[in-house]
C-alpha cells in the first residue's frame, strides 16, 4: 500500500501451527494474548490484516478533547505513580512484589528471591533499556524498547522489551533472572506470536511435572526439564511455535497436559478453566 499509516494485526508462526495460546500482535509491539486469538486465525489461514485508514474521524468538539488530552497528560506528569511508569514501566514489579513476598518463583512454590536486585527495574534501565514506548497518544509511555548487544541473547529491537508478567513467566517463575536471557524469550514469543504468559506457566507445569515423576525423558524426548536452565527455555519456544518434539505437546497449554497426564487435581497444576494462571495472583 505504501503507507506507513497502514496498520497490521497478524498472528505468527505460532498461530500458522494452531498453538493453543497463539496471540494476534498489532504492528509487532502490542499483543491480543492468552486465549489462542492466533490459532483461530491459523485456523482460518489467515496471516495478517492490513489496514488504511482515509477517513477523519469528526470529532464533535475539537476544542475541548485537545484540552482535556493536555490536563490528563499533565495529571501524570506530576504524580509520582505517573512518574514510576514512566521510568520503569512495570519493570520494577518484580522487586517490589519479591519484597513483598508475592513473586512467583519455581511455579509459585516460593513467593520471593533471596535477591531481587538483577531482575530489578534499576538493572533492566541499565542493562536493556534503550528507549520508552507507548500507546498512540498515552503520556505514560509505559513500553520498552531494548537493545541487547550478546552472542546468545541479542535480540531484534521492533519486538519491544519484556514487561512484568514476561519477566516473571519466563524469568522469575522459571528460577531464571537473567535479563538478557528473558529478554530473547520474550523477542521469540514475540516474534512468533507466543503468549508469554501461557508459555511460560507451561513450562514451569512440566518442569514439576517432570520433578514429580509424572513425565520422563521418554516422554519429553530426551529433554531433562529443570527450573533455572535459560537455554532449556529459549529451546522450548522455538519447539513449541514449530510444534517440534515434546513442543508438539506443549502447543497444547498446561490445561490440556493436566488433563492428559492427570494432575488436575495437583497443587502445582495453576490454571482457572484450563488457562493457566497470570503471574499476579497472590495467594
Ligand atoms: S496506554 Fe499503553 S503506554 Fe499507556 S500506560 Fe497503558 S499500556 Fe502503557
Amino acid at each position: 500500500m505504501g503507507s506507513n499509516k497502514v496498520r497490521v494485526a497478524q498472528t505468527g508462526l505460532a498461530g500458522m501451527n494452531l498453538v493453543r495460546f497463539a496471540n494476534i500482535t498489532n504492528n509487532l509491539g502490542h499483543f491480543n494474548g492468552r486465549d489462542g486469538l492466533g490459532a483461530v486465525m491459523g485456523s482460518k489461514n489467515v496471516r495478517a490484516v492490513a489496514v488504511l485508514g482515509t477517513e477523519k474521524i469528526p470529532f464533535h468538539d475539537v476544542e475541548f478533547l485537545r484540552q482535556a488530552a493536555k490536563d490528563y497528560a499533565a495529571t501524570f506528569k506530576d504524580d509520582d505513580r505517573g512518574k514510576g511508569l514512566f521510568v520503569y514501566g512495570t519493570t520494577a514489579f518484580c522487586q517490589l512484589l519479591s519484597v513483598a513476598g508475592a513473586l512467583p518463583v519455581n511455579n509459585f512454590r516460593r513467593s520471593a528471591l533471596e535477591d531481587p536486585t538483577p531482575v530489578s527495574g534499576d538493572t533492566y534501565n541499565e542493562v536493556l533499556l534503550k528507549e520508552r514506548k507507548g500507546c498512540y497518544a498515552c503520556p505514560i509511555r509505559c513500553k520498552r524498547g531494548i537493545a541487547v548487544d550478546h552472542p546468545k541473547y541479542g535480540v531484534d529491537s521492533r519486538y519491544g522489551g519484556p514487561e512484568y508478567e514476561t519477566m516473571a513467566a519466563l524469568g522469575t517463575n522459571l528460577n531464571i533472572v537473567d535479563l538478557k536471557a528473558i529478554a530473547k524469550g520474550n523477542e521469540i514469543c514475540n516474534r512468533y506470536c507466543l503468549d508469554t504468559i501461557s508459555m511460560g506457566m507451561t513450562i514451569a507445569f512440566a518442569c514439576e511435572c517432570y520433578e514429580n515423576g509424572v513425565i520422563k525423558k521418554s516422554d519429553t524426548g530426551g529433554l531433562e526439564l529443570r527450573f533455572g536452565d535459560a537455554d532449556l527455555m529459549i529451546k522450548l519456544l522455538e519447539m513449541t511455535a514449530r510444534r517440534e518434539g515434546f513442543g508438539d505437546l506443549l502447543a497444547e497449554g498446561a490445561g490440556r497436559l493436566a488433563e492428559k497426564w492427570g494432575v488436575k487435581d495437583k497443587p502445582w497444576y495453576l490454571a482457572v478453566k484450563g488457562r493457566s494462571s497470570p503471574c499476579t495472583i497472590h495467594g
